[in-house]
């Protein structure tokens, strides 16, 4: 069975809390603030101002550049504000709050059941309606997914690569939604397909996921579904990282920033993503709620809810029986790459697949050591890199060497420090060095 080449680490993958959830609509949320920015790039420019009414998937947000995403309404009712507010990691951003007065949707939306397959638009006008839509990455990175499928002058692309492999530990929303929304996902692979004019697709789903394997499987026979493969992989984290998905599928590498999953002819989309492009695409649906897992040991009744943008996250919480007694962390995301909340009153966004909650004693790390020099961080690094070195210079701020042993290419999966028997917070001070010199880089292309 196939993987990635290098690195990779095993941890428990604590699935079995939420796996078996059904996807459950949660209660429409009575007031939603909703963050400008929920992707990667420029925020979206407000379109809406304090007293406007606003119906269910009305554009409130404009994408205010290239690299940018629309904003639409998750609920129907009255702005109450354009203003800067907290966000779950603490930082203020512009959010525009709306109080909920029914469930009024824009009348263009098709909200039937009913499957559509036919698609009959170019890929150009594909490309359109997912940019209108606002869709994003929904695996946690959120980079526009009509950027992804605009391919530059002098690339092709000849493998659309789905990423059903949801290796981040706890995390049952893509697997939930392969499993009860997967015709929906595989009429997305085939308007992906035309979209970047390929004729074959992968599927890559972990082999932890068996079910979910065999289903998608007989959809495909039973539809028809020409040129697309259910490909099992290997568990072994973090292979839904796009550059490890892409070597497991196909063998090739990605090479170092600023080249591009397309440099080596391929594009990745998640599953969870290709779902909401095919509402987008065949359904003139945007992007306004997602499936999000709410999970944890000691969560007394863990859910995967379909969920509003703009719902509290401390609703979910609540509707999951609560926070447990004692010092508890709140993530969103998995423990491997999901951010510590410091505020729950903060919103669901369209890269929040998950909230897992930890115990103090399973969030606490072990007192840091003297490094052994045990190499075991380098063996664990999918990147290829020298954590314990990069680290090391990135603690000292030696910046220019930061960037000469590619701490750039850092894709922040954690293995090092999980690896690490010195408990040495590796990827806190890589991170800070990575992100340094990302500054650096961007002054340095801003003053040629
Ligand atoms: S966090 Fe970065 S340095 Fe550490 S293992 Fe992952 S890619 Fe390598
Ligand atoms: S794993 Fe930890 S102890 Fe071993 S070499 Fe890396 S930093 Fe040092």
């Amino acid at each position: 069975m196939k993987t990635f080449p290098i690195g990779g680490i095993h941890p428990s993958d604590n699935k079995q809390w939420s796996r078996d959830k059904a996807i459950e609509v949660l209660d429409l949320p009575d007031l939603v603030t909703i963050p400008l920015a929920q992707h990667i790039g420029a925020p979206a420019a407000a379109k809406v101002a304090k007293g406007d009414k606003v119906l269910t998937g009305q554009l409130i947000g404009e994408s205010s550049g290239f690299m940018s995403a629309n904003i639409h309404s998750p609920i129907s009712g009255t702005v109450t504000a354009v203003d800067m507010a907290v966000n779950g990691q603490g930082l203020r951003q512009m959010m525009v709050t709306i109080k909920r007065e029914g469930d009024e949707w824009v009348d263009t939306i098709d909200r039937s059941e009913t499957l559509r397959r036919e698609c009959t638009l170019s890929s150009k006008e594909i490309i359109a309606k997912i940019k209108e839509a606002g869709v994003v990455g929904m695996g946690g990175a959120t980079f526009p997914t009509h950027v992804k499928l605009s391919i530059p002058d002098g690339c092709k692309a000849d493998i659309l690569i789905i990423n059903g492999v949801e290796c981040e530990p706890y995390l049952t929303s893509d697997y939930r939604t392969m499993l009860e929304r997967g015709e929906q996902m595989l009429v997305g692979v085939e308007i992906l397909m035309k979209a970047v004019g390929v004729d074959r697709a992968v599927v890559g789903v972990e082999n932890n996921k068996p079910d979910a394997i065999a289903h998608l499987r007989e959809l495909v026979a039973k539809g028809g579904y020409k040129g697309v493969e259910i490909m099992p992989l290997k568990v072994r984290y973090p292979q839904g990282g796009e550059k490890q998905l892409i070597a497991a599928v196909t063998g090739r590498q990605v090479p170092p920033p600023p080249a591009l999953p397309i440099h080596v002819g391929a594009v990745v989309c998640n599953a969870s993503t290709t779902v909401a492009v095919y509402e987008a695409v065949q359904k003139n649906k945007p992007l306004i709620e997602r499936v999000v897992t709410i999970t944890g040991k000691q969560i007394k009744d863990t859910h995967n809810f379909l969920t509003r943008m703009g719902t509290p996250v401390e609703t979910l919480i609540e509707r999951a029986g609560g926070l447990p007694e004692g010092d508890v962390k709140v993530l969103n995301g998995g423990p491997m790459m999901g951010r510590a909340m410091v505020n729950l009153a903060s919103p669901v966004t369209k890269g929040c697949s998950g909230l897992t909650v930890i115990s103090g004693d399973e969030a606490t790390r072990g007192e840091a050591s003297a490094c052994i020099k045990c190499a075991k961080c380098v063996a664990a690094c999918p990147m290829g890199l020298e954590p314990y070195l990069i680290s090391k210079i990135s603690r000292k701020k030696l910046w220019d060497a930061a960037e000469q042993h590619n701490v750039t290419d850092c894709i922040e999966c954690g293995c090092c420090s999980f690896s690490c028997p010195a408990n040495i917070p590796l990827l806190d001070y890589i991170r800070l060095g990575k992100q340094t010199v990302m500054g650096i880089i961007r002054a340095r292309a801003a003053k040629k």
